[in-house]
């Protein structure tokens, strides 16, 4: 069947929205890449598997940011940055590689 819903619509399903918050608690609402506790923190997902939908990873697969590091993630941009926490994407052979997100998001789209 195919997908419909865009990415960012799906990132307000009340399903996903119980996972954020999981992961924000188990993070104690701590950004896991600089420790900043102030900005607006976000959940993201540390891999990517093709066409999974964002509230069915498991846990360790979520990472509380804030938004200065989250915003890092966003971009093709790996100098200087903790590539701890560049996403993977897992592709259809089962391999994954580190990637930005703007890579596998059209996929959804
Ligand atoms: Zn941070």
């Amino acid at each position: 069947m195919p997908e419909t819903v865009p990415y960012p619509e799906k990132l307000k399903d009340p399903r996903w929205q119980r996972v954020k918050c999981q992961v924000l608690m188990r993070d104690d609402f701590t950004c896991r890449s600089c420790g900043c506790t102030t900005r607006t923190l976000h959940v993201h997902h540390r891999w990517y598997g093709d066409g999974l939908e964002p509230w069915l990873y498991p846990l360790d697969a979520l990472v509380t940011l804030c938004d200065q590091c989250h915003s890092f993630e966003e971009v093709a941009e790996p100098m200087g940055r903790n590539s701890d926490f560049w996403p993977l994407i897992r592709m259809s052979d089962g391999t994954f590689r580190k990637g930005p997100k703007a890579e596998i998001v059209g996929r959804w789209a």
